[in-house]
């Protein structure tokens, strides 16, 4: 049994990590619980390899434009197995620098597998053996652990990729399906299909990235499919056999697909399985913890944080949740986190990014003619040369009476 910490962090990532520092700053004695690398989704198998892969991916296209500007190439090819191997090798870097970051910032780093003996201690497991390495003692514990990717069960499913799967991959394969329309399907679809990949996309409704502007998401739509990708709405995976490598996908539509891979980009859950929470008397709602404005559970002495909750999943998010709940509970401050206008971005090409209302949700709030759009639709100037690629839309959606 280690000496009782003012705050047992459980999860290394973004939003742990931020707690974690904050706290440490303050004075506060803190012990970060991590069974995997240092970082988390958003640094270890999320936002960073996939940017680099955006960067890589976008690389070609520019390439495309360069006779434009005067330059000649021959026998462009791509690589995968080379960027997919260098990404990794940049993830470890990251973790490794965590690593460091919280040995600076005075964070005792427990390895291992956390789990709840009760609503003040907690078990570090190792996950393989069951062996038990630690038992930690905490006044306050802060629960960070995220979110995993969620499969839908059809027979087959196994055979599938999720995201994680993708970044380990040793090299993409030629043809690729993907399931689901939102950020990881529309990110991923882009980005191999810039790197040369065969991409069609599934989308079991009539559009992508629900829930975001129609315009833009209409304007994404024509971007992908102008740029190659088989974008198949109202239509679902139902059943997947083969050998990995050559999968034949049944469709909802009684269609057959050949493919050497199918990547099933269908939502998160939060990664709450083996923490034994009912040890805890943390209550979960529909799979995830709820929390108050101050991130509390319904435990006085715990707290949640990021995706494993039932506020807004995304990163920043996250670490702001990390920062301020260390500000409320070891610092001065009693500042909140304002969820009121998060900016989102998807990594698509081309990019969407937006903050406040959409149009949409604007008619539903103040009524269609109580404001004005503002719109602008333009060719960037590095594409003006090629005379290819798509347009940029800006658009600005203003209350009158403001
Ligand atoms: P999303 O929730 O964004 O999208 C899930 C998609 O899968 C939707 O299109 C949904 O369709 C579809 N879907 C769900 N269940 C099924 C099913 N059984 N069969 C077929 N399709 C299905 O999840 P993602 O996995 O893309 O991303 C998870 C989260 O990760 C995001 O919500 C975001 O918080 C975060 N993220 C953020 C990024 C960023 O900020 N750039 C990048 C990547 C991830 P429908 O619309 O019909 O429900």
């Amino acid at each position: 049994m280690k000496r009782p910490f003012d705050l047992i962090v459980l999860g290394a990532g973004s939003g742990g990590l931020a707690a974690a520092k904050k706290a440490s700053s303050y004075g506060a004695s803190v012990a970060i619980v991590e069974g995997d690398l240092v970082g988390g989704t958003c640094v270890i198998r999320g936002c960073v390899p996939k940017k680099l892969l955006v960067c890589g991916s976008s690389l070609l296209e520019s390439i495309s434009y360069a006779p434009s500007y005067g330059f000649d190439f021959d026998n462009l090819s791509i690589k995968s197995e080379v960027l997919l191997s260098n990404v990794r090798k940049e993830v470890h870097r990251l973790n490794e620098l965590h690593e460091n970051f919280l040995k600076k910032a005075n964070v005792e780093l427990v390895k291992g597998w956390g789990e709840f003996k009760n609503s003040n201690s907690v078990v570090i497991k190792n996950r393989k053996n069951g062996e038990i390495l630690n038992e930690l003692e905490g006044e306050k514990i802060l629960i960070a652990v995220g979110g995993k990717p969620k499969i839908p069960s059809i027979p087959g499913a196994s055979l599938g990729w999720t995201s994680d799967d993708m970044f380990l991959l040793k090299s993409f394969p030629p043809k690729i399906t993907i399931v689901g329309a939102g950020y990881i399907a529309c990110e991923f679809a882009c980005i191999l299909q810039g790197l040369g990949v065969e991409v069609t996309q599934l989308v079991r409704g009539e559009r992508i990235l629900r829930g975001f502007d129609v315009e833009l998401s209409l304007a994404l739509t024509d971007a992908m499919k102008s740029n190659g990708i088989n974008l198949r709405f109202g239509e679902n995976v139902s059943l997947i056999k083969g050998t990995p490598g050559s999968l034949i996908i049944r469709t909802s539509k009684d269609k057959e697909l050949n493919s050497n891979g199918l990547l099933f980009a269908t939502g998160r859950e939060p990664y709450i399985n083996g923490l034994n929470l009912e040890q805890s008397g943390v209550e979960i709602i529909d799979n995830k913890i709820p929390v108050d404005f101050e991130s509390k559970t319904n435990m006085s002495n715990i707290f949640a944080i990021g995706d494993v909750t039932n506020k807004i999943n995304l990163t920043p998010v996250a670490i702001d949740e990390g920062r301020s709940f260390a500000d409320r509970n070891y610092g001065e401050s009693n500042r909140k986190v304002n969820y009121e206008l998060v900016p989102y971005a998807v990594f698509s090409q081309p990019e969407i990014a937006s903050v406040g209302m959409t149009e949409e949700k604007a008619e539903q709030l103040i009524g269609k003619n109580n404001f004005i759009v503002y719109r602008s639709s333009f060719r960037p100037l590095s594409k003006s040369i090629p005379k290819k690629g798509s347009k940029c839309i800006l658009k600005l959606i203003v209350d009158k009476d403001s």
